[in-house]
């Protein structure tokens, strides 16, 4: 499944590839890939074809290309989808392709933008913008105070500049842990909280910050939470980092995978292996049907109030 840092990665070649194209003709293969589209996959094509890309915002896991004042082309990638930037040149289509959309104009001479899905969780549809709640911009890559309709209640996530390291929207976003009666794993997973932060990402946050999966947001200090938070968008950075070239190695290789699983992690995936700092094997158990990857050592258990399961 694309991770946040690979979608940001998609977003940044999108804004260099098609933004300021004009989509001509709109194929759609899968009307399946359509089905959040109010209206039909003839709907879907009707509403794009003629419009221009104008930029290339994310959220979270949501992406998506405002075609007007007032409407959006939204993507979610879902568990395998791509955007793939297609060059006239090269004839081959790859056999999971859902959409297409026809380019003229574009600013690197692309000549469509691919919607490949091979297992059809993700999907296309031309949505509506409605104002922020914060009157703050929408996502990373717009300065406009909008965001589609369904990704309103989903928060901000750690690579926006609203709630970058430092500023008011951090530490409102550090208060609101806070609040939050849980464990700070869960409270990292919660969308509605903070958006795209995976079970790899908390576990190597949780890690790097050395607090315990299960310590209770009501209980940890502010420093605490910011240095978790602070360990979260690192990790995403570093990440992005590493990924941050398979764009365009998609743009001539539409195999090419992220760099993100080839670099080293600390705790996840790591039971029983020595703690990376301290030596201690790393402990594993099931959370949420998922897992939780620890130090027993750097992240003890907490007990009592400081505690929530
Ligand atoms: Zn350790």
């Amino acid at each position: 499944m694309p991770e946040l840092p690979e979608v940001e990665t998609v977003r940044d070649g999108l804004a260099r590839h098609v933004v300021g194209a004009r989509v001509g003709e709109v194929e759609v293969l899968r009307d399946y890939s359509v089905r959040h589209h109010d209206g039909g996959p003839s709907s879907f094509a009707g509403a794009i074809e003629g419009a221009t890309l104008t930029a290339a915002v994310r959220r979270g896991k949501y992406l998506w290309l405002p075609v007007s004042p007032g409407t959006a082309l939204l993507a979610h990638l879902g568990m395998s989808g791509q955007l793939l930037v297609r060059d006239g040149r090269d004839p081959w289509v790859h056999p999971h392709l859902r959409v297409r959309l026809h380019l003229s104009g574009a600013p690197t001479g692309a000549s469509a933008l691919d919607f490949v899905d091979q297992r059809t969780f993700g999907h296309l549809a031309v949505v509506a913008l409605v104002p922020t709640p914060d009157d703050a911009a929408g996502g990373r890559g717009t300065d406009a105070p909008l965001v589609p309709g369904p990704v309103a209640h989903i928060a901000r996530d750690l690579l926006d500049p609203q709630v970058a390291s430092g500023t008011p929207g951090r530490s409102a976003l550090i208060a609101a842990v806070r609040r939050r009666r849980t464990g700070i794993k869960r409270a990292l997973l919660d969308q509605s909280l903070v958006s795209g932060v995976g079970n790899i990402y908390a576990d190597e946050a949780l890690w790097r910050a050395r607090l315990h999966y299960a310590r209770a947001t009501d209980a940890l200090r502010p420093v605490e939470v910011a240095r978790v938070l602070d360990a979260a968008e690192e990790v995403m950075r570093e990440a992005l980092a590493v990924g941050g070239t398979s764009f365009d190695a998609l743009y001539v290789n539409v195999n090419g995978e992220s760099g993100y699983f080839a670099r080293g992690l600390a705790a996840y995936g790591r039971e029983g292996e020595p703690c990376p700092r301290c030596g201690t094997p790393i402990a594993r158990a099931t959370f949420m049907n998922r897992s939780a990857h620890w130090c027993p050592r750097c992240q003890p258990r907490p007990r009592g109030a400081n505690a929530r399961w």
